[in-house]
């Protein structure tokens, strides 16, 4: 079976983790400080904070910039339901604004429609592993005063004009297992704003500073010293993995061009796409479900991110959202992804393409 995700796990990464069992200092201690020092780096920012999951990163990000109660936060809806359940857990309402129909990303025009009085942040998904387009956000931002917090939980190194995703303003990463580079379950936060900082760091850890003394309210949501040194061996291994998951893409655009009925990923010339995914988008005339199951007995794993809009789930449909999001409904219906994961080897992206090509003629 070729897997639609698939963690790599090294020598170095159990050794890293050993030595901090070892140690005897397992929550969070010096390892996350050198893992927030050097992902901070990484993505070119002065600050980052690191949490337990991805979730955590949009909520503690969110909170930290006084988003809550009777404010409206525009995202996308074609994405995982944490980014819109960040906004609803701090009080504040998620408005969803349609995507771009190749990027998969949110639509600039659409987030303008969308501005009203009570717009107080943007969340723009770098969906797949693509940047959202940063400049325009960006403009639109500035221009009615609002805060953006990137949802960089699929992009760990993917660039705008050459600027990488996070820097932008205030940005949010998952570690899942899934994800460009794991530590488990984790996430973080990255700003360059010295007091979006330290709400962070406190917001994290029950409102102190200091150890029981409580200025704000906050939750534990740290990271371990055991996941900070995962964090540490794969972070050093981020741009291979990337490089493989991009020759993996490029090979497999490749072999399925000539394909009629279907679409290969669009990438935007200003974006160093990561590829998170490898999205198709499926012109057949054979139901997604046919295509996939086929690809699944053929031992080819799939992925459908993601079947339903935020918009169209059962629990934002019962607290009222009725939008119609044309571009994000339809794209939900034709998407299929196909595993391009850097333990992907070219004799398998050669079975992939081969399959593809047997089940659409
Ligand atoms: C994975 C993911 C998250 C949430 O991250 P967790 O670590 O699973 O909490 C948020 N947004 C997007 C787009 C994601 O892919």
């Amino acid at each position: 079976m070729i897997p639609i995700a698939k963690p790599f796990i090294g020598e170095e990464e159990i050794d890293a983790v050993t030595a901090v069992l070892k140690s005897g200092t397992i929550a969070e201690g010096q390892k996350v400080k050198d893992f927030e020092a050097a992902f901070a780096r990484y993505c070119g920012t002065s600050d980052a904070i690191a949490v337990n999951s991805g979730t955590a990163a949009l909520h503690v990000a969110l909170l930290a910039h006084n988003i809550g109660n009777g404010d409206e936060v525009i995202t996308s809806p074609f994405t995982f339901v944490a980014s819109a359940n960040s906004v609803l857990f701090t009080g504040a309402k998620p408005v969803f604004a349609d995507i771009d129909e190749n990027t998969f990303n949110i639509d600039p025009e659409c987030i303008n429609e969308k501005i009203t009085p009570k717009t107080k942040a943007i969340i723009p998904v770098h969906l797949y592993g693509q940047s959202a387009n940063m400049e325009k956000i960006m403009e639109i931002a500035e221009d009615n005063n609002l805060v953006v917090i990137e949802d960089a939980c699929q992009a760990h190194g993917a660039t705008f004009d050459g600027k990488k995703v996070g820097s932008f303003s205030t940005g949010t990463f998952s570690f899942y297992p899934t994800k460009n580079m794991t530590t488990g379950e984790g996430g973080i936060i990255t700003t360059d704003d010295k007091s979006i900082a330290e709400r962070s760091r406190m917001i994290r850890s029950h409102g102190s500073k200091q150890r029981y003394f409580h200025e704000m309210l906050g939750f534990n949501l740290r990271m371990t010293d055991i996941a900070a040194a995962l964090g540490l061996a794969q972070l050093a291994r981020l741009d291979g993995f990337n490089n493989a998951r991009i020759r993996n893409a490029k090979y497999l655009a490749e072999k399925l061009n000539k394909l009629k009925e279907i679409k290969n990923p669009y990438v935007d010339s200003r974006c160093g796409h990561v590829f998170h995914q490898y999205t198709v988008r499926l012109e057949s005339n054979l139901p997604r479900d046919e295509i996939a199951s086929l690809l699944n007995k053929k031992g080819i794993g799939t992925g459908i991110y993601y079947p339903l809009p935020i918009h169209k789930q059962p629990y934002y449909r019962s607290l009222g959202y009725d939008d119609s999001l044309p571009v994000s409904e339809k794209a939900s219906l034709e998407v299929l992804s196909l595993p391009v994961h850097p333990a992907v080897n070219k004799e398998e992206l050669d079975t992939i393409s081969s399959a593809m090509q047997k089940i659409l003629s």
